[in-house]
């Protein structure tokens, strides 16, 4: 370990690696700590890269950011696989959403025209049409829309090769952090759970849900995030013959649901989303309610090998969006609250952050996510 970093990760989730990943590409010491890197929501994920599908009206900010996000990936996958050789397992196949009765296309339709209004490439299609496309849909599917520029990559696969160029170029430490060490109003380091503490000019808190709870944190900075459970299952498939063209998502009787297909036989089936707190119980009902829906748009679903339930938690934040950047504390940099995009938002997240710990400079593509703009304002002199 660097007996002097310039910066401390808390947290070493896709987005703490990433941000150590990049920091130390422009030159500084970086050291992340956490006990199980990559296990926390970064591992449950499925790795869906849907700005356009994940569009929602009101969140016009973060789609742009969700739009530069998924410009970035190709750059930041090819740079990455290049430095460790670890295939990430970037799919360019489109998404398909689809709609199962008349209600469920309408809805769909709707968000199309959203997807539409703000320029971005949509095609709606028929019944018949989205059969064409991925022909295990059954036939009683109403429409749908496709979506060719939503993409996926294999969220484990990226842990993994994140962990490798982390470990090559910078510190990675299995302990869990216990306090934020400040002093007077300044961050200064951090405690761990063996005893020690570390010090540098700078701590990046980068612990997904968890990131309000870090011991010392005082209550004026702390994020406004919240654990959003996601139930999710992973299933196994034959490679040959290719049963899926890209991923699908859909609407039954309003209810949602995605399958992503990898291209080494995968399924990853989701997901849940619950407002129970730390809660990673699997529940009959989670499993139940997955499988029926998928059971209802793809039957031939039930051939798969089940291979593994589980329950992640998503970084949620009041507005869906993510806080990154200075904090009112001094030494203080916050990249957290990624919520639902947090695999799609990794390169262009680690690529601010890492800028504004080389440079100072904020990148105005998330200049709009600063994290005091749920601060409750000043009162009146
Ligand atoms: C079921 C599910 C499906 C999802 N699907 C998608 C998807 O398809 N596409 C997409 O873009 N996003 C998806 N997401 C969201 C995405 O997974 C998250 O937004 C993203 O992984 C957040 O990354 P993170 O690094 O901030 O958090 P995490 O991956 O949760 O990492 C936080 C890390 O902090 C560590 N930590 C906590 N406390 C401490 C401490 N005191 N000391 C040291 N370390 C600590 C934890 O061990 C953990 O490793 C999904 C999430 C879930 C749950």
């Amino acid at each position: 370990m660097s007996e002097s970093p310039d910066v401390l990760i808390v947290g070493g989730g896709l987005i703490g690696l990433a941000i150590a990943w990049r920091a130390s590409g422009h030159g500084l010491r970086v050291t992340v700590i956490d006990p199980h890197p990559g296990r926390g929501a970064s591992w449950a994920a499925a790795g869906m890269l849907a700005p356009v599908s994940e569009a929602h009206h009101g969140e016009e900010a973060l789609i742009r950011l969700n739009m530069a996000a998924a410009e970035a990936y190709p750059d930041f996958v090819d740079e990455l696989e290049a430095e460790t050789e670890v295939p990430v397992g970037y799919r360019r196949c489109g998404t398909l959403m689809v709609g199962f009765d008349a209600d469920d296309v309408r809805a769909l339709h709707d968000v199309a025209a959203l997807q539409g209004s703000l320029g971005l490439a949509v095609e709606r299609l028929s019944g018949r049409a989205c059969r064409e496309l991925e022909p295990m849909l059954t036939p009683s599917v109403s429409g749908g829309i496709h979506v060719p520029g939503d993409h996926q990559v294999d969220n484990r696969r990226l842990v993994h090769a994140l962990t490798v160029a982390v470990e090559r170029r910078a510190t990675l430490l299995r302990q869990r952090v216990t306090g934020l060490v400040v002093t007077g109003d300044r961050a200064e380091g951090v405690t761990l759970d063996d005893g020690r503490s570390l010090h540098a000019p700078t701590v990046v808190l980068a612990a997904g849900c968890w990131s309000r709870d870090l011991p010392g944190l005082p209550a004026r900075v702390r994020p406004p995030v919240r654990p959003v459970k996601g139930q999710v299952l992973r299933l196994r498939i034959p490679i040959e013959p290719a049963l899926f063209g890209g991923t699908i998502r859909w609407l039954v009787e309003g209810s949602p649901g995605y399958v992503v297909p990898r291209a080494d036989g995968e399924l990853v089936l989701g997901a849940t989303s619950e407002e129970r707190g730390f809660d990673t119980e699997v529940t009959a009902d989670g499993v139940f309610q997955l499988l029926r829906g998928a059971h209802q748009v793809i039957p031939g679903i039930s051939e798969a090998t089940l291979t593994e339930c589980r329950a992640g938690l998503r970084p949620g934040s009041p507005d869906n969006a993510p806080m990154l950047g200075r904090t009112a504390m001094e030494g203080l940099v916050m990249a957290t609250g990624h919520h639902r995009n947090g695999v799609l938002l990794t390169p262009i997240t680690a690529r601010a952050i890492a800028a504004l710990l080389a440079t100072g400079e904020v990148d105005p593509v998330v200049a709009p996510f600063a994290t005091d703009r749920f601060a409750a304002p000043a009162a009146p002199a």
